[in-house]
C-alpha cells in the first residue's frame, strides 16, 4: 500500500470510529467518551496492522527446515488466518464453542469425539486426566496431589520414551516402561494402569537394535483384553490425511494430532479424538474449569483456527498435497544442476513429516565450502534461511543425511520461497554469495 493510500485508509478507520463513539455517546448520554476514547486511539492507525517484528526487531525467516516447535512450526494458510480474524472480532460463550467446535471435527474426522486442545502436548495431559477420571472414578481437583493408593499408571515401551513424558506426569500419572510382550502383558495385570501411550513414529523397525518390539496393532489388542484405554501419539503425522481417521478407525481410544505442524493450524492448538466418554473427561479437566488444563487455554482464535485448518485439510486430495510439495523440492533440485559434485534426491520418512524433503549430496574438496559454513552462510544473509536440523547429521528418522548433504524441508516455504532457496543455495555451493 503506498503512503497516500495508507493514510486515506487510516482516516476512513478514524473517521468510522469516531462516527461508532458518538453514537455511542449519544446513546449512553455520556459526553466526554469522545476526548477519553481519542486518547487510547492510535495516532497512525493502519487497516493492515503494524509490522510488530520490525518493530521489535526480531527477524523473520524462510523456514526451509520444517514444522520445528522452535521455529514457530507453520504459517496458517490465507483461508484459516481469514476466519481467525473474523472470530476475534465478536465474544461468544467457551463453552458453546468448545462443545460445537468438538462435535464439528469428530463429525468431520469420522470419529465419536473431539475436542481442540493447546497443542498436542496439551492433548496428551488431558488425555491423561481423563483416563486417570475414568479409571479412579474421582474428581478434576483430585489430581496431580491425591493419588497415592489410586491408579495412576502409564504403560510405554522403552523405545517410546520422550519428552512429552512429563506432560503425563504433571496430572500425576508414572511411566511403566515395558520392553517384550511378557512384560506388557505383566504391566497389564498388575491392574494400576490407567492408560497406555503408543509414539507413532516411533513403531517398530524391523532388524533396528533398541527399538519397539511391540507393533501398533497388538499393543492395542492386549491392553483392550484387559480393558486399559490407549492413547496414540500422531503429533506430527498429518500427511497423510487418512491418519486422522485410521487410528481411531483401529481402535485407538484417544489420538492426539498437533494443530501447529502439517495442519497449519495456530501453532498453540492441536487435536484429541477419540472414544466420548474420554473426550467429554478431558473436556471436563480443559480451561475454563479448574483442572490440570486450566493453564492451557486455548482461546477463540485458536479454536476456530483448528476448525478452518481441519477444513483447509480436508479440501485437499492426498495428492494436491503431496504433489505441491514435491514441484517445490524439484523446483530446487533443478536449481542444483550442473554444479561439480552435486546430487539431489528426494526422500520422504515413513511416519512423521511423511513428506517429500530434498537431499543435496557434495564433496567439500570439490565445492571449497563446508556443511556448516554452507548453513551458517544461509543463516546469516538476507532473507535468512533456515535448512532441516538433519543437514550434516547422520540418518534419523528417515532421512538418510550424513557430513556433507544438506536437507530442505519444504512444505513450510511460503509461496515463492522455494525459488529463493534454490538460488540461495546454489550460490553459495558456487561461492558466488
Ligand atoms: C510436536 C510433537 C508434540 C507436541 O506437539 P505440540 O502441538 O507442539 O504441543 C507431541 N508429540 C510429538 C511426537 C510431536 O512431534
Amino acid at each position: 500500500m503506498s503512503e497516500s493510500t495508507e493514510s486515506q485508509a487510516g482516516f476512513l478507520s478514524r473517521r468510522r470510529f469516531f462516527r461508532w463513539v458518538s453514537a455511542l455517546s449519544a446513546a449512553v448520554g455520556v459526553g466526554s467518551l469522545v476526548s477519553s476514547a481519542e486518547a487510547f486511539s492510535s495516532p497512525t492507525p493502519s487497516s493492515d496492522g503494524e509490522d510488530y517484528y520490525a518493530k521489535l526487531g526480531v527477524p523473520t525467516i524462510i523456514n526451509a527446515a520444517g514444522t520445528y516447535t522452535t521455529l514457530t512450526a507453520a504459517c496458517m494458510p490465507p483461508e484459516v488466518l481469514a476466519a481467525v480474524q473474523k472470530a476475534a472480532l465478536h465474544p461468544v460463550r467457551l463453552h458453546d464453542l468448545q462443545r460445537k467446535a468438538g462435535e464439528y471435527i469428530a463429525r468431520r474426522l469420522n470419529c465419536e469425539g473431539a475436542i481442540v486442545t493447546s497443542g498436542a502436548a496439551g492433548a496428551i495431559s488431558l488425555a491423561t486426566a481423563a483416563c486417570i477420571q475414568y479409571a479412579n472414578n474421582l474428581s478434576i481437583l483430585d489430581m496431580p496431589q491425591a493419588l497415592s493408593g489410586r491408579k495412576n499408571a502409564v504403560i510405554v515401551q522403552r523405545a517410546h520414551r520422550y519428552e512429552y513424558d512429563r506432560a503425563m506426569y504433571l496430572c500425576g500419572a508414572r511411566v511403566t516402561e515395558v520392553v517384550t510382550l511378557e512384560d506388557y502383558r505383566s504391566a497389564c495385570r498388575a491392574g494400576n494402569a490407567v492408560m497406555t501411550n503408543f509414539f507413532n513414529a516411533a513403531e517398530e523397525e524391523e532388524g533396528i537394535a533398541g527399538s519397539a518390539q511391540i507393533g501398533r496393532e497388538e499393543w492395542l489388542r492386549v491392553a483392550h483384553e484387559y480393558k486399559i484405554p490407549c492413547l496414540l501419539d500422531a503429533a506430527a503425522d498429518m500427511p497423510p490425511i487418512s491418519n486422522l481417521w485410521k487410528y481411531t478407525g483401529m481402535g485407538f481410544d484417544l489420538v492426539t494430532f498437533s494443530g501447529g505442524k502439517g495442519m497449519r493450524g495456530p501453532q498453540n492448538a492441536g487435536l484429541l479424538l477419540g472414544r466420548k466418554s474420554l473426550t467429554d473427561l478431558a473436556h471436563e479437566n480443559n480451561n475454563p474449569g479448574d483442572g490440570i488444563g486450566r493453564g492451557m487455554k486455548v482461546a477463540k482464535e485458536q479454536i476456530v483456527g483448528m476448525v478452518a485448518a481441519v477444513d483447509w485439510v480436508l479440501s485437499h486430495t492426498e495428492e494436491s498435497m503431496q504433489g505441491d510439495y514435491q514441484k517445490r523440492v524439484d523446483l530446487i533440485a533443478a536449481a542444483m544442476k550442473g554444479i561439480p559434485s552435486v546430487r539431489t534426491e528426494t526422500v520422504v520418512p515413513k511416519i512423521a513429516n511423511h513428506v517429500p524433503h530434498l537431499l543435496i549430496r557434495f564433496d567439500p574438496e570439490v565445492t571449497g565450502v563446508t556443511t556448516d559454513q554452507i548453513v551458517e552462510a544461509l543463516r546469516t544473509e538476507k532473507p535468512s534461511i533456515e535448512l532441516n536440523p538433519n543437514t550434516g547429521q547422520k540418518p534419523n528418522q528417515g532421512i538418510p543425511a550424513d557430513a556433507n548433504t544438506l536437507v530442505v524441508g519444504v512444505w513450510m516455504l511460503q509461496p515463492g520461497e522455494d525459488a529463493i532457496v534454490g538460488q540461495r543455495i546454489r550460490a553459495v555451493l558456487t561461492k558466488k554469495a
